[in-house]
């Protein structure tokens, strides 16, 4: 959150991912926020295929998706929102023992939030002095079967995406060299 505004609600429609890996999670897919209610239609038509109604024909007036989240995987996805709280209490508590651990350390940096915002604290990450640093780190925590990570490969370093425009990302590829997610299940 930023200030009292929620993730997901300062433009005009917000995205939210249920992935696998997430703090709810559906299995896969994700919703889509608004509240502009002609945005919403629009998107509702696209994602069911642009199917216009009508009784019996199959008329689609646009180029649509069959994105729809199955009830199996939305029934899911309500279950854990009544819990929503708890789990972000939990993150939170685990968050904050590991910045209280990390503190006791010179070289390491804990991503906390920032000043007015509140943080899920969905996943933790560590920055670490250097690659050689993070890479004696990820060997160390994973053959004691601690699953740490590094960072994703940064998009623009991918074969396929080589070749496209992008901005200055040295600050990314800087952090991409240092930083390890560190586990982050809520507990219970
Ligand atoms: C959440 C997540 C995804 C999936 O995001 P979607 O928007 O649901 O496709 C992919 N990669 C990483 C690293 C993620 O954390």
């Amino acid at each position: 959150m930023v200030g009292d505004l929620h993730t997901g609600r300062t433009g005009c429609m917000g995205t939210l991912s249920f992935n696998g890996n997430k703090i709810i999670t559906t299995g896969g897919g994700g919703a889509l926020i608004t509240d502009d209610e002609a945005l919403a239609r629009k998107a509702k038509h696209l994602t069911t295929t642009a199917k216009q109604s009508h009784p019996w024909l199959f008329l689609h007036d646009e180029v649509g998706f069959n994105y729809r989240l199955p009830n199996i995987n939305a029934a899911l996805g309500c279950g854990q929102l009544e819990q929503l709280n708890e789990y972000v209490d939990a993150k939170r508590a685990l968050a904050l023992r590991y910045q209280e651990w990390i503190d006791t350390f010179v070289d390491v940096a804990f991503f906390s939030e920032p000043t007015g915002m509140r943080s899920n604290y969905w996943l933790n990450a560590l920055l670490l002095e250097n690659r050689e640093v993070r890479d004696e780190f990820l060997q160390y925590t994973n053959d004691a079967g601690v699953m740490t990570r590094p960072m994703w490969t940064p998009m623009h370093t991918l074969p396929m995406y080589q070749n496209c425009h992008r901005d200055d990302l040295t600050t990314a590829q800087a952090i991409e060299a240092r930083l390890v997610n560190v586990p982050s299940s809520v507990l219970r």
